[in-house]
């Protein structure tokens, strides 16, 4: 394990590392939250201090992402997979959805869009392992789609859009859907070509259990006759996030880090600026030491690698094993990549430090040493 002081890095891709300072916070707010006399896991949330908490973790959100007025912003539950039903169940109107395929995540996506709606494939990297992003000039995007929806990170393959299509260019009306859990806040969104981003927040906002949607304003009020209530986005925004009970502590927790967000600076930026320019200094340390290293390997296309997921895999896979213990030694956490995959993952969300890639490279650096 890590060295006295320090708490071992965490490479997991979710639930993740959470910064440091957040979890320190959360620590010493635990038995009595500024005075109440409560934890927030114990207040009403129709009492004032809840209220004055999650109004405040919206505003800060709104900042931080620079989310335009005429969007709303949702707190919900069941994670993506949730959405997975809940977006069609809204945005469908059960008539015929486009689905742009780059991975696990968007095949889920569009498998369990078919129970709602007419889900047409209208692109896929499948041919590819996932490694490449199909060009958006090659989509066959349905005249009269409801909605076009991608996922923008990969979370599994390390794929990730490094920027957002413009539907209009591409002959589309419909509003763009992203998935964007597992990079949401780690670069800025551009809102203009963007109609609902949905996200769990376990990768880089909090603990499991809070959903974030973020819905322009006219794709409300479209919901299928089936839709649950709680899952209404009409119903939820008219309800400011309460028609049921939110995800009180999941709220709380993301709120700290949207602050603790917000507080952060590099090279003159501030927020997710400042959080992009870390991300990009620490994916590209990673990837240019795996590119020329003739011992480890990522196979994904450079123009589409994903700053927050990154796969590798050792040439010499009977390796592998010791490859974790040794890391595990080094104080490097959770680095095993997904089982459809194989080989490793760092996922090197927000609450990453460089000093904890430049920790891992280090260690792949030595490992090659002694057994290439
Ligand atoms: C983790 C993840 C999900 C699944 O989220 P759940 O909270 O487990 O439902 C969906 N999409 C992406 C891109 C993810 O990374």
């Amino acid at each position: 394990m890590a060295g006295a002081g320090r708490r071992p890095y965490n490479f997991s891709a979710g639930p993740a590392a959470m910064p440091e300072a957040v979890l320190q916070r959360a620590a010493s707010e635990m038995l009595d939250w500024h005075g109440s006399g409560m934890s927030v896991m114990e207040m009403s949330h129709r009492g004032k201090e809840f209220g004055a908490i999650c109004a405040q973790a919206e505003a800060d959100l709104r900042t931080l992402l620079a989310v335009p007025e005429h969007f709303h912003i949702l707190f919900m539950q069941g994670g993506g997979l949730g959405e997975n039903a809940i977006v069609p169940m809204n945005l469908s109107r059960g008539g015929q959805v486009d689905f742009v395929i780059t991975g696990s995540w968007s095949a889920k996506s569009q498998k369990e869009a078919q129970r709602y709606c007419q889900a047409h494939v209208a692109a896929s990297n499948a041919d590819s392992n996932h490694t490449q992003l199909p060009a958006p000039s090659t989509w066959q995007l349905s005249a009269d789609a409801s909605y076009v929806h991608i996922c923008s990170n990969e979370t599994i393959h390390g794929v990730e859009f490094q920027e957002l299509p413009d539907l209009a260019t591409l002959g589309s009306q419909a509003p763009l859907v992203i998935d964007f859990s597992s990079h949401v806040a780690s670069r800025p969104v551009d809102w203009r070509r963007v109609g609902l981003a949905f996200g769990g927040a376990q990768k880089n906002l909090g603990p499991a259990g809070l959903t974030l949607v973020i819905v322009r304003d006219d794709l409300l009020g479209h919901a299928l006759e089936i839709c649950p209530s709680a899952f209404n986005y009409r119903i939820v925004a008219d309800n400011q996030s309460m028609y049921n009970t939110p995800p009180t502590w999941g709220i709380y927790i993301a709120g700290l880090t949207f602050q603790w967000l917000l507080g952060q600076t590099e090279g003159g930026l501030t927020g997710v600026a400042a959080m992009e320019q870390r991300n990009l200094a620490k994916a590209g340390l990673l990837y240019d030491f795996i590119d020329a290293s003739a011992f480890y390997e990522n196979k994904v296309s450079p123009d589409c690698r994903s700053r927050m997921n990154v796969p590798f895999f050792l040439r010499d896979e009977s390796r592998n094993d010791a490859f974790l213990a040794g890391a595990r030694e080094a104080g490097l956490l959770q680095l095993k990549g997904h089982k459809s995959v194989g080989g490793m993952r760092a996922s090197i969300y927000n609450a990453m430090p460089l000093e904890g890639v430049q920790a891992l490279v280090a260690y792949m650096r030595e490992f090659e040493r002694s057994h290439a």
